[in-house]
């Protein structure tokens, strides 16, 4: 079988799969609106269909836990998330584009991870790629975010997950914007935003460095 015939059946086929997650979704093959103050280079992003999609699927690989800093039992996990959150973070399950929480959120802040609360994405990296999932071009730290090589689906794709507490995020893929030309395609179940202020107020009382008031 030719490549792209392999390529355009995944594309429909994973196509199919997020219609059947969340039947009256809006076209997950819509383009990005173009941010009228980003350069014409950005503006003309655009990523490959079949991957664009692909964020749509669950995953099914082996995060090891062994070395994460927080751990939990099945039953401490159940009673923090929500069923929702639950499903995508610890069972790497997915959940429908342009039904979630954060795809459109435009505010200023930074989105913390819904297992342990680890800074994970700031929305100064995020950026609209039309998937109707929250995109970013990189990380906050690079230290905090796991991968694992992803088979599941007949496609090979990035896992990546937290590594302080292995809850799963999403995908990253290459065919993000500049700079870096990757793409963070992360379920906004296993995030928590942080408003600018509130998350400033959260690193003052969280960093080693500041001297503590006696
Ligand atoms: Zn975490």
């Amino acid at each position: 079988m030719k490549l792209w015939t392999l390529a355009t059946l995944l594309a429909a086929a994973a196509f199919a799969a997020a219609v059947f997650l969340h039947a009256d979704n809006k076209p997950v093959m819509s383009s990005a609106s173009p941010n009228p103050s980003t350069p014409a280079s950005e503006a003309a992003y655009c990523p490959p269909d079949d991957t664009k999609s692909a964020c749509g699927l669950p995953s099914k690989v082996v995060i090891d836990m062994s070395k994460a800093k927080v751990q939990r039992t099945d039953a401490e996990w159940r009673a923090r998330l929500t069923p929702e959150q639950y499903r995508v973070a610890r069972q790497q399950g997915t959940e429908p584009p342009f039904r979630n929480a954060y795809w459109d959120n435009h505010a200023d802040g930074v989105y913390a991870c819904v297992g342990c609360e680890t800074p994970l994405f700031d929305s100064r990296h995020k950026f609209d790629s039309g998937t109707g999932w929250p995109s970013f071009w990189q990380p906050l730290e690079k230290v905090f975010i796991g991968e694992e090589r992803d088979t599941s689906w007949g496609m090979v794709r990035v896992e990546v997950h937290c590594s302080v507490c292995g809850s799963h995020l999403g995908h990253v893929f290459d065919d993000g914007p500049r700079p870096t030309r990757l793409r963070y395609c992360i379920n906004s179940a296993s995030l928590n935003f942080l408003p600018r202020a509130e998350y400033d107020a959260w690193a003052a009382k969280n960093s080693p460095a500041t001297p503590r008031a006696e």
